[in-house]
């Protein structure tokens, strides 16, 4: 607890409470808290901790770190950021969405770094935001760990000789989305539009919805090469076929669910029918097939 060095980051700290059930890709290393390091070019990495995948970017001019994990994670990420030149150098912090396993990082970060996101990531933090699935309440951020760089449709950093455009697709994981282009190194970082080899939670309550959730990924396909490095949300670095799978699977369920929802299934009825097999390795590791089968069906 000695981090937390006022009230309110306390309060944010015993909002969150543990997920309903276990979240095995999540905890890379829930016992000793610190980061796997993944190469992904010369100058980009993925640091995985304990919640969303982090891009690193470093350069002659600095910094840039996409989304920073659980707070009680910061210790352990400002450790790893050693590597990279410390917090020191940190040009830009971005968040590609508000929630908690990608944003609580600015509570320690923030302040020392702009934060950069889209516009209702900056609504969302200022005010207190419940997921009822998760049991999850998140109350409002001190001003300091809120981004003071918003955008509405697309915008652009250019530092260390790369073009990053940073573009809002909308409501599909929620209604503040940012995915992040590096245009000369062909790297992308979904956020949470991607988890890679399992059914993804989408944050209906914040606007998030299955269908156009799908419609975004197909988008970013449209946008990549098959030489392009995915660092997804959550789940291992990716490739194009890797998406391509993913988009499969959104497209495959949805139309699985909403087949049986015309055929006049209530939702219980579509519960005890399941998806068909083809689906099923998709919930080993995050949600179980049921929970999905509900964000699909209410997201019809
Ligand atoms: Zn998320």
């Amino acid at each position: 607890m000695k981090h937390l060095v006022n009230g309110l980051r306390r309060a944010l700290l015993v909002a969150f409470v543990a997920l309903p059930f276990s979240v095995t890709a999540d905890n890379h290393n829930a016992k000793s808290p610190s980061y796997q390091t993944v190469e992904v070019t010369e100058n980009i990495w993925m640091l995985q901790g304990k919640g969303g995948n982090i891009g690193v970017f470093t350069g002659d001019q600095g910094t840039v770190l996409i989304d920073d994990d659980y707070q009680d994670m910061s210790d352990a990420l400002k450790t790893a950021l050693k590597t990279f030149g410390g917090v020191d150098s940190l040009n830009y912090i971005i968040n590609t969405h508000w929630h908690a396993d990608h944003t609580q990082g600015n509570l320690a970060l923030g302040g020392k770094v702009p934060i950069v996101a889209h516009n209702n990531v900056r609504t969302r933090l200022l005010s207190s935001q419940e997921i009822k699935l998760f049991k999850m309440v998140s109350e409002p951020y001190p001003v300091e760990a809120v981004p003071s760089i918003t955008y509405s449709q697309k915008m652009t950093l250019h530092i260390n000789g790369e073009t990053i455009e940073i573009v809002h697709f909308p409501n599909g994981h929620t209604d503040g989305d940012s995915v992040i282009f590096f245009r000369n190194a062909n790297v992308v970082h979904m956020g949470d539009h991607f988890f890679s080899g399992f059914f993804p939670f989408v944050d209906i309550g914040s606007g998030g919805n299955v269908g156009q959730m799908a419609t975004n990924v197909a988008s970013v396909l449209s946008m990549i090469t098959e030489d392009t490095k995915i660092i997804p949300g959550h789940g291992p670095l990716s490739k194009k076929s890797d998406l391509e799978a993913f988009h499969g699977m959104l497209v495959g369920t949805s139309k699985e669910v909403s087949d049986m929802k015309k055929q006049g299934l209530s939702l219980e009825a579509i519960l005890a029918e399941g998806l068909s097999e083809q689906w099923k390795p998709w919930a080993k590791g995050f949600l179980p097939e049921k929970v999905w089968i509900n964000l699909v069906y209410h997201s019809l």
